[in-house]
């Protein structure tokens, strides 16, 4: 698809004009062998200051929101400085590593942020939280107000409580999901790596730095990344799929090296130029459409609890035509959701999207490939016609 804009003239509008900042930082840029680098965490705050305080254009500044990771890899090493070593391997020993290492992490940010006259907030979160919509409404309040007494919120994922099963998983997609939730206007990913690489480093380790991505949607994860990192966490693979989820709701990214010397100021200076000085790092461009924020909402909230493979004839109703999903359509049925839960669909072993669905598994087993009247005769009149409706369904969904 054609592009209105030249991408570098785009990143520079991006950059010069966002209001709403989302970082994350990870806890790799953040930390070393001794735990938290506090040189690192005080570069940072520093350039993260100079980001929000008005400037030529900007005379209100940039509202920001931190998520910061680091609490598990703070809390072992505080643990090992008193000769305890342990393993954070295990899903109890990194909540209880996170327990003790989050009230370090928040202390040594509210340290350096104190310095440029900055308060701080810390804000825990579990997906669940975010997942009842009267929950993540206020949640959005809060964060409204926080925003508008000009405090930062440091975010984590509330690990000491977090069950595995309502994990975001990462702070990567925490903060795709805060994106949304505060409304912001670019994403900022820091990490270890210069940017993302043209091809999996594993394989070429000479591989560039792609220096923008005009279609996130369109890249093969698996190939560039070698697919998900079996640690769960981190990786280029889920921080492309966050930021394939700002895209979709028009937002950019720009994923660069956190420790790379005043990387955030000078790709905010260089955004102020029109785009001619170089940025390190990678622009993830937002899509062309963006699509309906409750629809984001509802495909991001929570994992999919199961799957339904649909046929060829309903896989281009949902592509082509942009209709809802029937259950002459179904062909098979996995896991044992409950009626109004976010399942995926499927076909040909391909996910074609996440929707919500009006039936359990246990009655869509019952009439998957029936017609309606069918339908009628097994479960009475008072039923759905759609198993998803079009309204709850995203299609190309990034999970
Ligand atoms: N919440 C974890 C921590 O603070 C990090 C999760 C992540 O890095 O994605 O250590």
């Amino acid at each position: 698809m054609e592009r209105p804009e030249d991408w570098r003239r785009e990143r520079a509008r991006g950059l010069a004009q966002a209001r709403v900042v989302v970082i994350k930082v990870g806890s790799a840029v953040l930390t070393d062998a001794q735990g938290l680098n506090a040189a690192v965490l005080d570069s940072l705050a520093g350039q993260l200051a100079r980001l929000a305080a008005p400037g030529t254009g900007l005379p209100d500044g940039r509202r920001l929101v931190l998520v910061s990771s680091g609490a598990v890899a703070a809390g072992r090493t505080a643990l090992a400085a008193r000769g305890r070593q342990v393993e954070t391997t295990g899903l109890a020993a990194r909540q209880a590593a996170a327990a003790v290492g989050q009230g370090r992490l928040m202390q040594a940010w509210d340290t350096a942020f104190h310095v440029h006259g900055m308060p701080t907030a810390q804000v825990l979160l579990t997906r669940d939280d975010l997942r009842s919509r009267q929950r993540f409404l206020n949640a959005r309040n809060t964060f409204a107000e926080l925003l508008q007494w000009r405090v930062l919120p440091i975010v984590n994922e509330n690990d000491t409580v977090s069950v595995s099963e309502l994990k975001f998983g990462d702070n990567d997609c925490l903060a795709s999901l805060l994106v949304n939730l505060t409304g912001a206007d670019l994403f900022v990913n820091l990490t270890s790596s210069p940017g993302v690489l043209a091809a999996d480093p594993q394989r070429e380790p000479d591989a560039p730095v792609m220096e923008h991505i005009d279609d996130v949607a369109a890249l093969d994860l698996g190939q560039l990344c070698g697919g998900k990192t079996s640690v769960g966490t981190g990786g280029m693979y889920s921080k492309l799929l966050a930021a394939r989820r700002a895209a979709q709701i028009g937002v950019p990214t720009l994923i660069l090296p956190g420790r790379a010397p005043d990387v955030l100021s000078r790709a905010f200076a260089a955004g102020a130029d029109s785009g001619a000085t170089p940025i390190p790092g990678t622009w993830v461009r937002p899509a062309g459409h963006a699509i309906p924020r409750r629809k984001f909402w509802l495909a991001y909230q929570s994992e999919p609890a199961g799957g339904v493979t649909v046929d060829a004839g309903a896989a281009q109703a949902l592509l082509r035509k942009g209709g809802s999903l029937l259950p002459g359509g179904v062909r098979q049925v996995e896991g044992a959701f409950q009626k109004g839960a976010l399942v995926r669909v499927l076909h040909e072993g391909r996910s074609l999207g996440v929707g919500l669905s009006n039936y359990s598994a246990a009655d869509l087993k019952k009439i998957m490939g029936l017609k309606r009247h069918e339908v009628a005769a097994i479960l009475g009149d008072a039923h759905y016609p759609e198993v998803i409706h079009r309204d709850n369904l995203l299609l190309d969904a990034a999970v």
